[in-house]
């Protein structure tokens, strides 16, 4: 079985899906206007997840209000699904975050978050998707 190829194959299609503001902040590294997203007050209980690929990215229960008009969150569900790399882009040193996975752009990571980790990660809302968390039982 070709995992990878299957995966790929899978990828594109999602690509194809995306909203163009989705396709534009996740392909082209693009920043949605502030406090226009889906998500920056969104406060359900569940998971946020790579809107193209699907992998698990950060939990609601890490997720903050930072009043800056884009979701917050001040730690990852693992510290392997997200990539980090330094961004220089105009005139700021940045840590810009990609979805280990697939490479989609979600945001960047700056060292100005809440207690325990310090950690803010800023997200664009069009890099997520929303699971709400089933209810127990
Ligand atoms: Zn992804």
């Amino acid at each position: 079985m070709n995992a990878d190829a299957t995966k790929s194959t899978d990828l594109e299609a999602r690509i194809r899906e995306l909203t163009p503001i989705q396709y534009d902040v996740t392909q082209h590294a693009g920043t949605e206007r502030a406090f226009t997203g889906t998500y920056w007050d969104h406060h359900a209980d569940g998971t946020y997840r790579c809107i193209v690929c699907r992998t698990p990215l950060f939990d609601s229960s890490t997720k903050f209000e930072s009043g800056t008009g884009w979701p917050s969150f001040f730690d990852v569900v693992s510290n392997e699904a997200i990539a980090r790399k330094e961004d220089r882009t105009f005139g700021m040193r940045r840590v810009e975050l990609n979805c280990a996975t697939c490479g989609a752009h979600l945001g960047h990571l700056f060292p100005d978050g809440p207690r325990p980790t310090g950690e803010r990660y800023c997200i664009n809302s069009a890099s997520l998707d929303f699971e709400p968390r089933p209810a127990a039982g």
